[in-house]
């Protein structure tokens, strides 16, 4: 089997100009980035209104593994698959921050067969998006300083000033920082500390805001940091909205590439599944909807964090409703979930397969029940499942009442997910939403409710300094946001080490933070890494580039 960068530098692409062609877009709604990238102009968005709206298709997943899931290689392969059977398709998928490609976790554009195109670009700078939103941020970071250091007229207290600056490089020296050290010329000494770019509060305002207007208001109510009477300060107040606003005004338009098979792909936006809500940007999920028929987009980590988000806070806000939803599985990581040592998953075995599609299990009923969306399950195909294994699945997922299908994308492209593809068109519905909570409860029990209706947790803790959080967040009129739950992706609960489908837990909320810009609360469970590490081997040892310009080791 070659690997991905070998296939995907393999592959003749098509002009991007042709795509958008086929897309039915004219020249000047095009903005090429070369002759495979291109953007799109997002007020389309607008000019498009009486446009009837594309079904979209929700990708989702069981809780991650280290056995490896492969949403996006599933979103890639079921786009191709419906653009085989002749269906007007486009993906909607975030963009790869550096950190991870340099990291452990590689690249970001789907894997095998199923994969968007020119890979080596979508996965290093790109359309250079994420440099214009650290930019943005860094820039607000400055002004705060400037502002304190010019006579501090808002009376910010120097040690309070949550605002980050950002780097979209995983570099753990950069967590915690003193900066405006060397005297009275040189700043305020303070301690300060970096974000990765894609865990910044730009990010997730970029992805939520519908136009170049609501970019500006929200990021007007960031929250930088408090007075020493304790009153918030925004970067309204710092007056910085309207430059970080520029900054991002040619990133906010929708980036157009293709996949192996040249369905039309936006890849826009990536914020962070943890302080964020981890999917693409709203804008291009909403031109998607205007250009095509079907849109399939991808949320992060398991559809108890990535799908609940993307349902909670970004179809609440984008009024939009998904069509289906598709809960991709793996046989090695249902073992996995069942206790299967590591060395053994690649050994057919039904007794841990069984044990973990608890699993499955939890996560289906969660979007059919409490979500009331219509749903299908994907086995992606690995080459070490055996027979008996994919027929168990199919046969429990009967059980469930959900369609399932066996997806061969990642080795086959778009024909190993027409049966897949088939079971999604199956099962397209027009139906709402039912949210997790409704917008005018408080912020503490939308938490609860989350918690108990979607973890299964018996019982909500919070810590003192979330309590008096809560009881700030409240004076200043900030508890009826939607919340964002920061927690570990590898379990329902909030401890890693649960596995399949716990029940009966506690779980307890460390912190609350407020993104006011983005609109929502983030309630910390456990530890958040909101500037990652590199691993002892980091991925970026491998990777080079000849003297042709061909780049090698990306994965
Ligand atoms: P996710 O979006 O869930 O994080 P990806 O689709 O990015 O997952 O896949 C994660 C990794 O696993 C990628 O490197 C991809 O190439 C690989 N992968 C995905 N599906 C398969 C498969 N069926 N067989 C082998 N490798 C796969
Ligand atoms: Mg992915």
């Amino acid at each position: 089997m070659k690997s991905d960068i070998q296939i995907a530098q393999e592959a003749v692409m098509e002009p991007i100009g042709a795509v958008a062609q086929r897309l039915g877009l004219a020249e000047e709604q095009l903005i090429p980035y070369g002759r495979y990238k291109a953007k799109v102009d997002h007020r389309l968005v607008k000019a498009m209104a009486d446009k009837p709206d594309a079904r979209v298709i929700l990708v989702t997943a069981i809780s991650p593994t280290p056995a490896g899931e492969g949403k996006t290689t599933t979103s890639v392969g079921l786009a191709d698959a419906l653009h085989r059977m002749g269906k007007k398709v486009i993906l909607a998928l975030r963009e790869p921050s550096l950190g991870p490609v340099f990291g452990v976790k590689g690249g970001a554009a789907g894997g095998g067969y199923a994969q968007v195109v020119p890979m080596e670009d979508i996965n290093l700078h790109f359309t250079g998006d994420l440099h214009a939103i650290g930019a943005a941020n860094n820039l607000l970071a400055a002004m705060v300083d400037n502002h304190i250091y010019q006579g501090n007229a808002l009376n910010i207290d120097p040690r309070r000033v949550t605002w980050k600056r950002c780097v979209d490089m995983n570099d753990r020296q950069l967590r915690f920082i003193t900066d405006g050290l060397g005297g009275k010329v040189n700043g305020t000494p303070r301690e300060d500390g970096f974000d990765i770019t894609v865990a910044s509060e730009v990010m997730a305002i970029f992805c939520l805001a519908t136009d170049l207007k609501d970019l500006k208001e929200r990021l007007a109510r960031i929250v930088v940091g408090y007075t020493y009477a304790g009153e918030p300060v925004t970067a309204g107040q710092i007056g910085a909205a309207g430059a970080m606003a520029a900054l991002l005004k040619d990133a906010f338009d929708p980036n157009l590439v293709q996949t192996l098979e040249h369905t039309p792909a936006l890849v826009h936006g990536g914020p962070f599944a943890n302080i964020a809500h981890g999917c693409n940007s709203v804008i291009a999920t909403k031109l998607g909807m205007k250009l095509a028929d079907y849109v399939v987009t991808e949320a992060g980590f398991g559809a108890d964090l990535g799908a609940e988000k993307f349902l909670d806070i970004k179809c609440r806000m984008a009024g939009i409703a998904p069509a289906a939803v598709v809960v991709v599985a793996t046989v090695r990581a249902l073992k996995h979930h069942g206790g299967c040592p590591k060395e053994q998953l690649g050994v057919p075995n039904l007794e841990y397969l069984e044990a973990g599609s608890a699993n499955l299990a939890r996560h289906v009923e969660n979007m059919q029940k409490q979500f009331g969306m219509p749903v299908c399950v994907a086995i992606n195909a690995f080459p070490t499942d055996s027979a008996e294994e994919h027929q168990f699945l199919r046969d429990y997922c009967a059980g469930l009442g959900v369609p399932c299908a066996l997806s061969e994308v990642f080795a086959k492209g778009g024909e190993g997910g027409l049966e897949l593809a088939e079971d999604v068109l199956g099962i397209l519905d027009r139906r709402p939403v039912h949210f997790t909570y409704a917008d005018d409860l408080p912020v503490a029990d939308k938490i609860r409710a989350v918690c108990r209706n979607i973890y299964r947790a018996k019982e909500v803790v919070f810590s003192a300094a979330a309590q008096k959080q809560l009881r700030e967040l409240a004076d200043a009129g900030y508890d009826k946001l939607p919340v964002c739950i920061a927690k570990t992706q590898y379990s329902f609960s909030d401890n890693a080490k649960l596995l399949a489908a716990p029940d009966g837990f506690t779980m307890t909320v460390r912190e609350l933070r407020l993104s006011a810009g983005a609109g929502f609360v983030v309630a910390v469970m456990g530890s958040i890494m909101t500037m990652p590490g590199l691993p002892q081997k980091p991925a970026a040892e491998g990777i080079d580039v000849d003297e042709n310009g061909v780049i090698s080791g990306l994965f």
